[in-house]
């Protein structure tokens, strides 16, 4: 066929997933994983399965890598990195983007091309246009090959920079962690109160309906550097989470969340800002704390 051929490094959920919609399109692909059985079902239905990591680079141009992390890209890479002479390896595999321009730099230095990719999806969303994916790198390089990697996922170029695409996930994650470690924290406070996550989903899910009106209001006020209290004061949001420390406290339920929110207050308000909008907290958190 016409469809370029690819290598798939890293059989995880994602790189399974990455694999099958590849396969679903045409695509020739050669796989490899440290656990080789997790290439089994994607061998029989027609993946070609490389021996080695060597083999899996030296099969095509372009490489897609799906590892937990970097430091997984240079334990599998590092014994074969002769290999990525002339590859162009889609790093898929999430880390800071100060390894991701540490990554560009050392595949550069074997002759390989490095792009950067942050995807922003779920197993389930691979292989849907809909779903999208952050690349930074060599911009040539991402054009050359963008068809083929909107195959995965819709793209999102951010620029030359090999960390873009790895900052923008990592904003991305921020609050994606920290969003659902507090709808962990409500589904506990509930069940030590004898709600089940089902019967408070309704109202879950209102309350984070409700977030984008947030995030667009503040956003605006933040760029102009405006924090006035004339909406929230921070003293008001000092109160309130403390009531939700105590809530959860009262309950028996673990306290490390909302400790550390009403710690973030509390800072706020030592440093003044007790008439302003907790907003002002932004400029706090800008400043590691000494
Ligand atoms: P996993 O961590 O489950 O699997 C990744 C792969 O990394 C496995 O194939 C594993 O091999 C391999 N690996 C890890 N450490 C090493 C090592 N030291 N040497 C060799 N191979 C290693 O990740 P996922 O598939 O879930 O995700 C892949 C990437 O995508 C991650 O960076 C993740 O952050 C990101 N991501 C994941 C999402 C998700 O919902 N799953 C969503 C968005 C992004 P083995 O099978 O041998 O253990």
């Amino acid at each position: 066929s016409s469809k370029q051929s690819v290598t798939v490094i890293g059989l995880g959920p994602m790189g399974q997933a990455m694999v099958h919609a590849l396969l679903d399109q045409g695509h020739e692909v050669t796989v490899w994983n440290r656990t080789a059985s997790r290439a089994d079902a994607l061998v029989a239905r027609g993946a070609v399965r490389a021996k080695s990591a060597e083999d899996a680079l030296a099969a095509n141009e372009l490489v897609v890598l799906s590892l937990t992390g970097y430091d997984a890209m240079y334990a599998v890479l590092e014994p074969a990195a002769h290999a990525l002479k002339g590859r162009v390896l889609v790093n898929l595999s999430s880390d800071t983007p100060e390894k991701a321009r540490a990554a560009a730099r050392w595949v550069s230095e074997h002759g390989g091309v490095h792009l950067t990719g942050g995807v922003a999806a779920s197993p389930s969303g691979i292989g849907r246009p809909e779903s999208s994916t952050f690349y930074s790198g060599p911009r040539e390089a991402f054009e050359a090959h963008r068809s083929t990697l909107e195959v995965l996922t819709g793209t999102d170029y951010r620029g030359e920079d090999p960390g873009l695409a790895a900052l923008m996930y990592q904003i991305g994650m921020v609050m994606f962690w920290t969003s659902m470690l507090s709808y962990w924290q409500a589904i506990a406070l509930a069940g030590a109160n004898g709600l089940t996550a089902a019967d408070i989903l309704p109202f879950a899910t209102e309350t984070m309906t409700g977030m984008p009106d947030f995030l667009s209001f503040y956003a605006e006020r933040i760029d102009a550097g405006e924090h006035s209290g004339d909406v929230d004061r921070l003293a008001m949001g000092m109160a309130s989470a403390e009531h939700v420390l105590h809530t959860n406290a009262d309950a028996g339920v673990d306290t490390a969340l909302p400790a550390a929110v009403a710690a973030l207050f509390r800072r706020g308000m030592e440093a003044g800002h007790a008439a302003d909008s907790f907003s002002s907290l932004v400029g706090l958190l800008k400043k590691a704390e000494a």
